[in-house]
């Protein structure tokens, strides 16, 4: 499932862990669109309203060579009465349509949450993932704006100064500069998002893994929580826990 509001990508449920808004299957990621105006044929009209779209030529043509000849004399008449014909015809057996297709929109990069920041150093907690990383997200772009977001974290911890603070839940790793990444296409197609070939040009991707060492800044709000997993009971440890709809912001330092 993905969230529409947020783009992120997570396990089947109700709602998003990150913003707390609606899933959808990838699939229904898309939007209709009006992609632009077409002409369709139309059956010739019939019985009174032919009669009047008639006349209505017909005075067009007697209008528009009369205006034509008072404006630009004999060559103007010849015009204007000409270009009212066309237009009296096309009328008449052309109507225009609008074209729809579905289309997959690129939504803003969100902006980073105005809360106390932590800059320290990264240190691994119980569990890392797959090359020792704490944290591995994904941004997909589409003309730069964010397409799909994946991410994957074990709880971690920060090291700032004498401080230990243990980062868990929510978390949100903000792009650098999404460079083009040869795997992004083939990787959204098997995560089921429809992408048209024109836009795969435009696809590009981030990839961020935080590894144990790395330098960064986390903003969000410390609370004192109890440590289930450390071995201690009744371990109370200061820790940035990412709530829905506030999920602790890392950013690289
Ligand atoms: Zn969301």
């Amino acid at each position: 499932m993905i969230c529409a509001t947020c783009r992120l990508l997570q396990a089947a449920s109700s709602s998003c862990l990150e913003c707390g808004n609606a899933l959808v299957v990838p699939a229904e990621l898309t939007t209709e669109v009006i992609a632009g105006v077409t002409a369709v044929a139309k059956s010739p009209a019939t019985g009174w309203r032919d009669t009047v779209a008639l006349l209505a030529t017909t005075f067009g043509f007697f209008a528009g060579t009369g205006v034509g000849f008072v404006v630009a004399g004999p060559w103007g008449a010849i015009a204007l009465g000409g270009a009212a014909v066309i237009g009296g015809y096309n009328k008449q057996f052309w109507k225009t349509a609008l074209t729809h297709r579905r289309q997959l929109h690129a939504i803003a990069a969100p902006i980073a949450p105005v809360a106390e920041a932590f800059t320290g150093r990264v240190q691994a907690h119980t569990k890392q993932l797959t090359g020792g990383a704490v944290a591995i997200a994904t941004t997909y772009t589409l003309d730069g704006g964010v397409l799909v977001r994946r991410v994957e974290s074990v709880p971690f911890w920060l090291l700032t100064g004498e401080r230990r603070i243990l980062i868990d839940g929510a978390v949100r790793i903000a792009a650098q500069t999404a460079a083009p990444m040869p795997t992004a296409v083939k990787e959204l197609t098997q995560l089921g998002i429809p992408i048209r070939r024109r836009e795969r040009a435009r696809i590009a991707a981030v990839r961020v893994a935080l590894q144990p060492d790395d330098k960064i800044v986390a903003k969000g709000t410390v609370a004192a929580l109890q440590l289930f997993d450390g071995g201690y009971r009744d371990n109370l440890v200061d820790t940035l826990y990412g709530e829905t709809g506030r999920p602790v912001w890392i950013t690289g330092s």
